[in-house]
């Protein structure tokens, strides 16, 4: 079956331009203009007013600050990564689409029991590609992207934080179909007895827990206007209990395995040159533990040492004479030796038993 084509956002379609030949002896037309070149498909001629694009509708509501720091922090128009960008997690990728992707492309089948998540929480440990697979799969439905980070909105709009969470929700129900990713989701939404939690923070949490459950009302069957909330955590166990009822779909985002840190290798040095003796496989299997952000740390350090054989030693100068060539030389498996010595995997193995067991007491596929 083909695959249906996704929602696309409303912007007005550009006005095809005029070609052909335009009568300008009735129109009293000057003979500069008589000269003119006619427009073909080539050079379709100078745009008129009526050629230009309209600008999509732009939202005007709320608090004119909070809207443009909302504009300015967490708006993104085109997120632009991809599902091959993100290495291994083929069962994540599976659920989301299945969650969010399937039903923006085709509502109709979406319906009643089959009906959307009102949320979805992506759990594991830090730099798996949480935040990667949330831009992924905004830019696969063509959906505004919020990203929301809760660290930021709890410091740096202290006070303002409830309104704020009430005026993203708004604008993304105008820029609907949208995603609100909300990354470290647990420091909005701890549960009370972890964090001696003051009116504040009780406020704003309140404030999410009623705009998602509109987010799903909103709806009244027309599936242009979706909201989809899509979390993000390192720490699901420190999420309250009312917020996680909310986030009805849970999704495991594991460390790396031995083919996804193959292919993270890959992509990390998709844009380099690698000595044909590098065994990717074997460099993979001593990566074993290291996450997603720690292997790519791992390549960039290795790029690195590798440069450096080459400039140590030589004064600017002379480095500004190489050539460009010269200095790239092909990594080798030396320049990987020292770049794991110095780097240790950041995630810890009790925290991995952490995730694991939550889980398997919360976690859905
Ligand atoms: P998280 O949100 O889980 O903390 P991110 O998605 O922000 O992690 O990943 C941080 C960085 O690590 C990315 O920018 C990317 O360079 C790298 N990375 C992590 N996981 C992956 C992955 N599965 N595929 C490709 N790159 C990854």
């Amino acid at each position: 079956v083909a695959a249906p084509e996704p929602v696309k956002k409303a912007v007005p379609a550009k006005k095809p331009v005029p070609v052909g030949r335009v009568d300008t002896t009735s129109t009293g037309a000057t003979k500069a203009e008589e000269n003119k070149e006619e427009p073909t498909e080539e050079n379709p001629g100078t745009p008129t007013e009526e050629d230009k694009p309209v600008e999509p509708p732009k939202f005007e509501g709320g608090d004119k600050d909070l809207r443009e720091m909302i504009e300015k922090d967490m708006l993104d128009r085109n997120p632009t990564v991809s599902w091959n960008d993100i290495a291994g997690l083929p069962e994540a990728k599976r659920l989301l689409e299945e969650a969010i992707v399937l039903p923006l492309w085709m509502p109709e089948y979406f319906r009643g029991l089959r009906r959307p998540w009102k949320g979805i929480l992506m759990f594991g440990p830090p730099g798996t590609g949480k935040t990667m697979l949330a831009k992924a799969v905004a830019a696969k439905c063509g959906t505004t992207f919020f990203n929301v980070s809760s660290a930021t909105l709890a410091s740096k709009y202290r006070g303002e934080s409830e309104k704020l969470v009430k005026l993203l929700f708004e604008m993304a129900r105008f820029y609907a179909p949208s995603t609100v990713f909300i990354d470290e989701i647990d420091s909005i939404a701890s549960s009370r007895e972890d964090s001696g939690e003051h009116e504040a923070s009780r406020r704003v949490k309140t404030e999410l827990l009623i705009q998602m459950d509109g987010v799903g009302s909103a709806l009244e069957g027309d599936e242009s206007k979706m909201v989809m909330v899509l979390g993000a955590t390192n720490f699901p166990w420190k999420i309250d209990q009312a917020l996680i009822r909310r986030l009805e779909k849970r999704i495991y985002i594991p460390l790396p395995d031995q083919e996804a840190r193959v292919q993270l290798l890959k992509i990390n040095m998709r844009q380099l040159s690698i000595d044909p003796e590098l065994d990717l496989e074997e460099l993979a299997k001593r990566l074993d533990g290291y996450s997603g952000s720690d292997i790519t740390n791992v390549c960039r350090d290795a790029s690195f040492v590798n440069m450096r054989k080459k400039l140590t030693g030589l004064g600017l100068d002379e480095i500004k004479k190489l050539d460009k060539a010269e200095i790239d030389t092909p990594l080798t498996k030396g320049d990987f030796d020292q770049s794991i010595s110095r780097t240790n995997p950041s995630v810890p193995q009790d925290a991995v038993k952490k995730h694991e067991e939550w889980r398997d007491k919360f976690g859905a596929s």
